[in-house]
């Protein structure tokens, strides 16, 4: 399971990658309720893995909306007295990682906007592939933008719209984006969410009995979100549907005909929470079947069987069951890993990975060890572990990585690198091997993730390992260079 710390990697891995305009988000809609803003809070609390920079929950109460928003972690964003501020029986959340455009307070979600419509506020999970290009008309027909973040034409193209009411300004608005959105809308009287067409990133919708005995719905990036609050999973947001939630009930609705869906695979291979139900499968089965395939693909002889923690532990362990070796615990992480730390003047070589990161000496020392990640992108932190093993006396490190080699950046909202930073992309097997260290290295094969994936309609976008799109990218460059000013 991925942690929030996880994140660190990148964050402070010394090669920072800032080339980019790639959110990672997770989003929560509620409706229904006496204690949204709470509950809200929870299931944020739940997706925090989903981004840790900034988060936002945004209540109505049938009069005036009400926003809290910042930097830092739910937990630390959130108190007692601000979630009591927040009243109302509905509320929309987000949490935010981004690793471009200024990381400042001004991009945290949900925006909330006056205009003719009345107050809304939106949030979204995914990345708008014309995002910029609609920035720069609106723009140019004066427009006026708080902040760099795609999610802001939302709302300005539904100020525009000539549609008299919210649901059909939305609908209107829906049209002209393209790439990928999960979104949730708060109004006064209503709470609205739409999916892409190619449902790029997942979104659940959900239900729970409110104090009153009546419905409550939730909607959630992962359904982990769903298990803390207790409410119970009913289906997922389609591709291409809108789903509007008011006093008068739920009703669903296509805006826009399905296209051939492109649901992100590596939702499955590291990003979602493995309790997590996504695209209507459960993250960990996959999971487990990434390893064991792997071990079918790859096997070695060895001892036993290391997970790096945490996101590759489901995949190890079906590469042991498969493989019949010894799943070992010997890696430990720290949990408590936080953003800033005191390093000491005295160069220590891998410091960053040390400090997250110890290898159980009992457990590696003289040992074969089957090394399994659920992914490798720029090498380096492959590389600082297996020194670390060896350090600590592994005699033999067979890495062995739950995915195909990454070659493509993702423009549909995970944060990847450019193309020029990813190893897979610019070296062969036997390079990258050479350079993390490792005895071995093998990698799944596509065929071996589009099976556990179960994936026999071509229902998944695997760009980030075959480099081949499933939509147009033009102006992507733009966006990208446009997103560091
Ligand atoms: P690298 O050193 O660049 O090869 O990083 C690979 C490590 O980063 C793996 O252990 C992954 O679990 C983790 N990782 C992979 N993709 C991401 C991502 N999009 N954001 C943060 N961490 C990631």
């Amino acid at each position: 399971m991925m942690h929030e710390d996880d994140r660190e990697t990148l964050i402070l891995g010394e090669d920072i990658d800032d080339d980019h305009f790639h959110d990672e988000c997770g989003v929560f809609g509620i409706w229904g309720h006496p204690e949204a803003a709470k509950l809200a809070y929870l299931g944020l609390y739940a997706l925090q893995h989903r981004g840790q920079e900034s988060c936002g929950i945004v209540t109505r109460d049938g009069e005036i909306l009400h926003t809290h928003k910042g930097m830092g972690l739910v937990r630390e964003l959130f108190t007692e007295a601000e979630l009591d501020k927040l009243t109302g029986d509905a509320a929309i959340g987000h949490t935010r990682y981004s690793t471009a455009g200024p990381s400042a307070g001004k991009n945290a979600q949900p925006f909330s906007v006056q205009c003719s419509k009345g107050p809304l506020a939106v949030a979204h999970n995914g990345n708008l592939t014309n995002g910029w290009e609609l920035r720069k008309e609106l723009e140019d027909s004066g427009s006026i933008f708080q902040a760099t973040s795609d999610t802001e034409v939302i709302p300005h193209l539904m100020a525009r719209s000539r549609e008299t009411t919210l649901s059909q300004a939305l609908r209107e608005s829906l049209l002209r984006l393209e790439g990928a959105y999960s979104l949730v809308l708060l109004a006064n009287d209503r709470l609205i969410v739409a999916r892409d067409q190619r449902g790029f990133r997942p979104l659940s919708l959900g239900r729970m009995t409110a104090p009153d005995g009546s419905t409550a719905y939730v909607f959630a990036s992962e359904t982990c979100a769903f298990d803390l609050i207790q409410a119970e999973l009913i289906d997922e947001v389609h591709p291409g549907e809108m789903i509007i939630v008011s006093d008068e009930g739920i009703s669903r609705e296509r805006f826009a005909p399905e296209l051939d869906r492109a649901h992100c695979v590596f939702e499955h291979v590291y990003f979602s929470r493995p309790d997590s139900r996504v695209y209507g499968r459960p993250v960990s089965q996959t999971r487990e079947i990434l390893g064991r395939i792997l071990a079918r693909e790859s096997p070695v002889p060895a001892d036993c069987v290391i997970a790096v923690p945490d996101s590759g532990v489901p995949a190890a362990i079906g590469y042991a069951s498969e493989s019949g070796l010894p799943y070992r615990l010997g890696l430990i992480r720290n949990h408590y890993v936080g953003r800033t730390f005191i390093e000491p003047q005295q160069t220590m070589r891998d410091f960053r990975v040390r400090q997250k990161l110890n290898p159980v000496r009992h457990v590696v020392e003289g040992q074969r060890v089957v090394l399994v990640d659920d992914s490798l992108v720029r090498g380096t932190t492959s590389r600082k572990i297996v020194r670390l093993m060896r350090e600590f006396g592994a005699k033999e490190i067979h890495l062995r990585i739950s995915c195909p080699p990454t070659i493509g950046s993702c423009y549909y909202g995970v944060d990847t690198p450019s193309t020029a930073e990813l190893i897979g992309a610019n070296q062969t097997i036997e390079q990258i091997r050479e350079f993390t260290g490792a005895d071995s290295l093998a990698y799944l094969s596509l065929e071996g993730l589009e099976k556990s994936m179960g994936d026999i309609a071509g229902d998944c976008c695997y760009a980030c390992y075959t480099g081949k799109y499933p939509t147009e990218l033009v102006g992507i460059e733009t966006l990208t260079s446009q997103a560091k000013k």
